[in-house]
């Protein structure tokens, strides 16, 4: 049997009052899901733990079974790998935002207006030319990959992953990387970082892409920030702890990075975007084609339903997960549930209404020749609570999976 997993990312919502207390997903109605719903079973899952809200990295390597294989410093290494940048004994790898500072260096949006298109390719063209000069033996690997998004490879002697990983606020200066420890490594790093960013914006902020942008009252992208470092993770191959031939279709680096470095096929899927616009149907195509290649299981996972959450863009959302929905539908419509499990689960919920994540239990669902469905028609975060499957979490679900396709 052959194995379908499907994340729509911060798909599950709370109700809300716009939507006469609906769900994002209860408006959309997704007649797939629904139909998926009637010949599956389903229930609620805790992405980690209840209680607990789950970062996008952490909750989509639960849901594959990564949750405590390895140690997890930062979604860096993810982010660079899905960029396509190697990563080697030593190296240490960041996330990255193209940002808008103030003259001060003092942040203003850490999304830099959400830079994307021919912007966001030609600045971080530019960044990609950046050389240091206080720290010249060290090396940098840099990528824009979409809209606001980058990733940074640090190569060198003497470099360190302990160094503060989260974004500064608004208003707080960007110049500010500090060591989480007292070692020359870490504080070296800390050092090598700084520069990058002053460096980034020296160049970024005078570049003539930044000067229209300020002209048409747009965020200039006027330097770039990294964040959640770490050194390569021993991601153990998801084949070898599966015996499944594995591939992953995905947009955003994060998850692409999650696929390369538990050694899954990653195809890059055109019109795939990670963004409003992305083209659902093609990535159906991918899963049915990772099929015909001789895969037995497919990871596929949809990052805008939560770009539209934290944007608090309702109607937005909603049109996403009539997409997903429709991705739902070729599927279901071209492949045959006796030989075929299909799971559908957001690995988080993500409210429109605080632009945040939640903790809130996500419905989870699994449709299989094997799986013995229960009386829920619905596919909704409301319509989970009368699951059969009741209350499950992040790491049970490929258990499950392996469970239905009679791998056990
Ligand atoms: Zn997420």
């Amino acid at each position: 049997m052959r194995g379908i997993l499907i994340v729509g990312d911060g798909m599950a919502d709370q109700p809300l009052q716009e939507l006469n207390f609906k769900t994002p997903i209860e408006a959309a109605n997704p007649q797939a899901m629904n139909r998926l719903a009637c010949r599956g079973v389903l229930g609620l899952l805790d992405p980690i733990a209840p209680s607990v809200v789950p970062s996008s990295d952490t909750a989509n390597l639960a849901l594959l079974g990564y949750n405590s294989d390895f140690v997890y410093e930062g979604r860096g290494p993810f982010e660079a790998s899905g960029a396509g940048l190697q990563l080697k004994e030593g190296d240490v790898a960041f996330r990255c935002n193209f940002v808008t500072v103030d003259e001060n260096l003092c942040l203003v949006d850490e999304r830099a207006g959400r830079v994307g298109g021919v912007d966001a390719k030609v600045l971080g063209k530019v960044v990609e030319q950046i050389e240091l000069k206080d720290n010249s033996d060290v090396e940098l690997y840099f990528k824009q990959t979409l809209g606001f998004k980058a990733a940074l490879v640090l190569r060198g002697d003497g470099l360190s992953s302990k160094v503060y990983r989260a974004l500064p606020n608004v208003g707080d200066s960007v110049v500010s990387i500090l060591p989480l420890d007292g070692s020359f490594e870490a504080r070296r790093t800390a050092g090598v970082l700084n520069e990058f960013v002053q460096l980034s914006n020296q160049v970024l902020d005078v570049h003539p892409v930044n000067v229209e942008r300020k002209v048409v009252n747009r965020r200039p992208a006027n330097a770039v920030l990294p964040w959640s470092g770490g050194v390569k993770p021993d991601v153990s191959s998801f084949q070898g702890k599966y015996s499944l031939r594995a591939s992953c279709v995905a947009a955003v680096s994060l998850i692409k990075g999650i696929g390369r470095l538990s050694g899954m096929d990653v195809p890059d899927v055109l019109g795939a975007t990670g963004e409003r616009d992305t083209d659902t149907l093609a990535k159906a195509d991918a899963v049915l084609a990772a099929f015909r290649e001789g895969k037995d299981f497919v990871y596929v996972h949809i990052e805008a339903a939560d770009e539209a959450s934290h944007d608090g863009d309702v109607e937005g959302k909603i049109a996403v997960i009539k997409k997903i929905d429709m991705l739902v539908d070729r599927i279901l419509s071209s492949v045959d549930l006796s030989d075929t499990v299909i799971a559908l689960m957001p690995d988080h919920a993500t409210s429109c209404m605080t632009m945040r994540h939640l903790c809130d239990a996500v419905p989870v669902c699994f449709a299989g020749a094997n799986v013995i469905s229960d009386n829920v028609t619905v596919y909704s975060e409301r319509s989970a609570y009368k699951g059969g499957l009741s209350h499950i979490s992040g790491k049970d679900i490929m258990p499950m999976m392996l469970n239905y396709m009679g791998r056990t």
